[in-house]
């Protein structure tokens, strides 16, 4: 019986299915606010005060009863961040204060410094007339006492921060980072700074993964490249299984000189799919080994950076208990004509033109990292045949800063 070539493949999203099914949230830590940029929320946070904690100005100025306004009023004294007026306003009475200051009893407006008139301990107001609530910032206006504050399974960037340290909190419960094993494979590879000798190449998805992986936050531990012999695979693939997640590249083909996915059998990794419908990309195979996650990407460093995108980027966000782990794709329009590939969805290499359209980078084949570095995102082009048209709508997946 002859199967076609792409038989038995998975399509991606089944994939991505199965790999987000074996990536349950790791355990929660405090993490203190210094080190929570771009953590994971493991519990939704409350307010354990009521921000602002007392009601303050807006502006710099004069701290009013409205209903005297306008008026000529006696300076009483003075309310300054951190320095509150003591007093009780009584009628006819101002209070100079600042922004930020609290507002004294009895008052209920701010008039501005600029529309004042301050001579020796009288404030002349003219127009116009203040409005009781005006340039008052309320007590509990951004957050009541015990409020959520912040939802679980969120990124946190510095706005989710500063709410966190407003109400007074020192430490995030977040989901603890990953630890991820980086595992290259192949005798012909060296690192950048070393000499080539002929037929060798430099490591290029060694320092992409870990770019990669420092984005979606993980602590990577480099195992020294595998050359290719059983051997030098078991050695490393054994260090590396002690990690939450590992990730190897290269040696998951179909050569004599594969043998990522049979070392990895041999050390108990549970394989649950290899072989997607994806361009580039179609060798990827992933497993698991008790709870460690094995993804064995494909060498050529376009296949690896792909596949890190649609596969191990979301289920590193989901270890750390992401709400939503998928791609972002966003949707974009092709900006020429593209060729569709039977049978395996294309995730061509695109830059955005000056009219925000997607154009393909001149060089899409999976060796070329280079014309890579040209572009700005992954376009999906589903499987078929013929052209897709310009101006066709396709998902578009960014690569640039996350
Ligand atoms: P393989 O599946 O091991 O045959 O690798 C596929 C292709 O990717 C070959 O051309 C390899 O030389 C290349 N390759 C493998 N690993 C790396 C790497 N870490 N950096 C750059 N290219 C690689
Ligand atoms: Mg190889």
């Amino acid at each position: 019986m002859s199967a076609s070539p792409t038989s038995g493949l998975v399509p991606v999203d089944e994939a991505l299915a199965i790999v987000l099914e074996n990536a349950a949230p790791l355990p929660a830590q405090d993490v203190p606010l210094a080190d929570a940029d771009g953590r994971f929320l493991a519990a939704p946070v409350h307010a354990v005060i009521e921000l602002p904690p007392f009601t303050n100005s807006a502006m710099d100025g004069y701290a009013v009863r409205a209903a005297d306004t306008p008026g000529t009023l006696a300076v009483v004294g003075e309310s300054a961040a951190g320095s509150p007026y003591a007093g009780t306003l009584a009628d006819g009475e101002a209070v100079q204060i600042s922004t930020g200051a609290a507002l004294p009893a009895g008052a209920d407006a701010i008039v501005p410094i600029e529309e004042v008139t301050a001579t020796a301990g009288v404030a002349t107001i003219t127009v116009p007339p203040a409005k009781a609530g005006r340039f008052v910032r309320r007590a509990g206006s951004d957050s009541a006492h015990g409020a959520q504050i912040l939802p679980a399974g969120i990124r946190l960037g510095p706005a989710q921060i500063g709410a966190a340290a407003a109400v007074g909190l020192r430490s995030l419960p977040c989901t603890s980072l990953p630890s991820v094993a980086v595992l290259t494979t192949g005798s012909e590879l060296r690192q950048p700074g070393e000499r080539l000798a002929p037929g060798e190449i430099y490591d290029s998805c060694g320092p992409l993964l870990t770019a990669a992986l420092h984005r979606v936050g993980a602590t990577v531990t480099h195992i020294p490249t595998a050359v290719d012999t059983r051997r030098s695979h078991r050695e490393a693939l054994s260090q590396a299984l002690s990690h939450d997640v590992v990730i190897s590249s290269g040696g998951v083909s179909v050569g004599p000189h594969d043998l990522v996915r049979s070392v990895g059998a041999e050390l108990g990794v549970r394989e649950l799919f290899w072989q997607i419908k994806l361009r580039p990309g179609k060798p990827l195979s992933f497993g698991i080994r008790d709870r460690t996650l094995v993804f064995g990407l494909p060498g050529n460093p376009v296949s690896t950076l792909v596949c890190f995108e649609l596969f191990v980027r979301p289920a590193l966000q989901a270890l750390q208990g992401a709400t939503n782990p998928q791609p972002a794709f966003q949707i974009g329009v092709l900006a020429s004509a593209v060729s569709r590939y039977a049978e395996r969805e294309d995730l061509i290499r695109v830059r955005r033109d000056a009219q925000g359209r997607l154009a393909p980078v001149g060089g899409q084949q999976s060796h070329q990292i280079v014309f890579t570095a040209q572009a700005d995102g992954l376009a999906r082009i589903p499987a078929g045949t013929g052209e897709l048209p310009a101006g066709s709508e396709v998902a578009y997946l960014p690569l640039q800063p996350v």
